[in-house]
């Protein structure tokens, strides 16, 4: 038996990362190491990191300064903390991470982290970089969880099925973090979704950077389509839900919007990213997708799943955004309804075409864009939660709540809702009726009749 060491992971940005953290984790823990809450009492800190945004990678190093004081503070104690930087900004940045921040031991991009047992074995001498993308799947060499690792994770998981991106937006850095698309065959995602199923998950979430151009080899040898999978899933005893994010308008086919319609455990639920809502900036974008493209994919889901909750994510200011620009998105918002979105100011990113584009916009227009933006969305998302008061929902409850006898479950269109309810249901799907409504969340009791997944009682959809 190897001694019990503590491990304190922290994941920054997408559910790539969340993801990436437990297969970490679950690499790390054959040789003693248990997961820790703080990194107070850590002997390995790891920091999943994300470049996306220029924000977003600079947390990384204030959070690393914190890191490099705890880490000094363990060495006057006599114990010896290691650092390690995994995930986007690892990839990007590499060797360039240890010289501004001497402290770290590791760092290992988003292919590597695999081999994280021998890399911290070997830190132990000297500092390591590896970001290299290996010829070895990773996948194919990461321990599985064990079953206790699994429940204690919840009833709802995230499993990666599909990685990197060759689409090369301008404004985006991942086709250069994580490298090319990459689909794992069917047989190897199954496989891990029966063990979810085993361990008492219930929803799956399959996850990439761009999901629904997902071509893993099926088990007749040929590639598969992310709709194929989305069938084959739902087969899988015990798996009751099914989400796929994140999808880019370009690879919605019609066999994964006839899934929408034909598929029961699909949720009316999609993160279908468009970024603006005018065609010139969509081009400069290179989205390779115009509005009406859009609208037509959106108009096509809607025939096929009536009540389908829409969500998105939208960049302001990017390079050349006139105000008329801009007004085309804010239309957009107000034409589609979506139940929610996340928006952002555009981040010039190192290396991506966009932040060499001449006519970058000022810090206060994106801001004052964002404002409004933001205020158009929060109208549509409370216009969407205010449409299900009254109405009764089948909500997969997952967790205690803030107060004593409350859980916390989502309903089929991923809103969060709170309901007053026995620790012991945690993991039922309940009928639940939305009594109230507020910006971010439901307010529900347990209704009398059970909930019928995926039919939604009295929901008038
Ligand atoms: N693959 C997805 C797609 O096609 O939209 C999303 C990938 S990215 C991880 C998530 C979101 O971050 C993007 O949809 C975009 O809105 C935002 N984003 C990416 N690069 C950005 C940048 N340079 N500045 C601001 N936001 C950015
Ligand atoms: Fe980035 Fe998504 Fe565009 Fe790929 S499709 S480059 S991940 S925004």
């Amino acid at each position: 038996m190897k001694p019990a060491r503590k491990l304190y992971i922290k994941s920054f940005g997408c559910q790539m990362n969340v993801y990436d953290s437990q297969r970490m984790a679950d690499a790390l823990a054959p040789e003693g190491y248990v997961e820790t809450e703080t990194p107070d009492d850590a002997d390995l800190v790891v920091l999943n990191t994300c470049h996306i945004r220029e924000k977003a990678a600079e947390k990384v190093y204030s959070e690393l300064g914190r890191m490099r004081r705890l880490k000094e503070a363990a060495a006057s104690d006599g114990r010896n903390v290691l650092i390690t930087v995994a995930g986007c900004v690892a990839q990007a940045e590499g060797e360039e991470i240890v010289r501004r921040a001497p402290a770290v031991d590791v760092v290992v991009g988003s292919q590597n982290y695999h081999r994280l047992p021998d890399l911290i074995a070997r830190a132990r001498e000297g500092k390591i970089v590896d970001t290299q993308f290996p010829v070895e799947d990773k996948f194919d060499r990461l321990a599985a969880p064990s079953r206790a690792a699994t429940r204690a994770r919840g009833v709802s998981a995230f499993v990666t099925v599909q990685e990197g991106c060759d689409k090369f937006c301008t404004f985006c850095v991942v086709p250069y973090t994580r490298g090319a698309e990459t689909s794992r065959p069917v047989v190897k995602i199954l496989a891990e979704i029966e063990r979810l199923a085993g361990a008492g998950v219930r929803e799956v979430t399959l996850i990439g950077q761009n999901v629904n151009a997902y071509h893993g080899e099926g088990p007749d040898g040929r590639p598969s389509s992310l709709a194929r999978l989305l069938e084959r899933t739902a087969r899988i005893p015990g798996i009751d839900r099914l989400r796929y994010t994140t999808s880019h308008p370009l690879d919605l086919g019609d066999d994964l919007i006839a899934a929408h319609r034909d598929l029961p455990a699909l949720m009316p639920q999609l993160h279908l990213p468009v970024q603006s809502g005018s065609d010139r900036i969509l081009a400069a974008m290179n989205r390779r997708h115009t509005r009406a493209d859009y609208l037509d994919i959106i108009g096509r889901l809607r025939e096929a799943r009536p009540d389908l909750a829409l969500t998105s994510d939208f960049i302001v200011g990017f390079p050349g955004e006139t105000n008329d620009d801009f007004a085309a998105t804010l239309k957009l918002v107000n034409e589609i309804g979506y139940s929610g979105a996340f928006s952002f100011k555009y981040s010039p990113r190192p290396g991506t075409p966009g932040a060499d584009m001449d006519d970058q916009l000022d810090e206060a227009v994106k801001s004052e864009r964002l404002y409004l933006l933001q205020d158009a969305i929060d109208r549509s998302q409370a216009a969407f939660n205010r449409d299900c008061r009254g109405r009764t929902l089948s909500v997969l409850l997952e967790r205690p709540g803030r107060y004593q006898g409350q859980l916390i479950g989502r309903s089929p269109y991923l809103q969060p809702v709170q309901v007053e309810a026995l620790s012991s249901l945690i993991g039922e799907i309940a009928a639940v009726t939305i009594t109230d409504v507020a910006s971010n969340s439901l307010f529900g009791t347990l209704a009398a009749a059970p909930a019928n997944e995926p039919a939604l009682a009295g929901a008038g959809a």
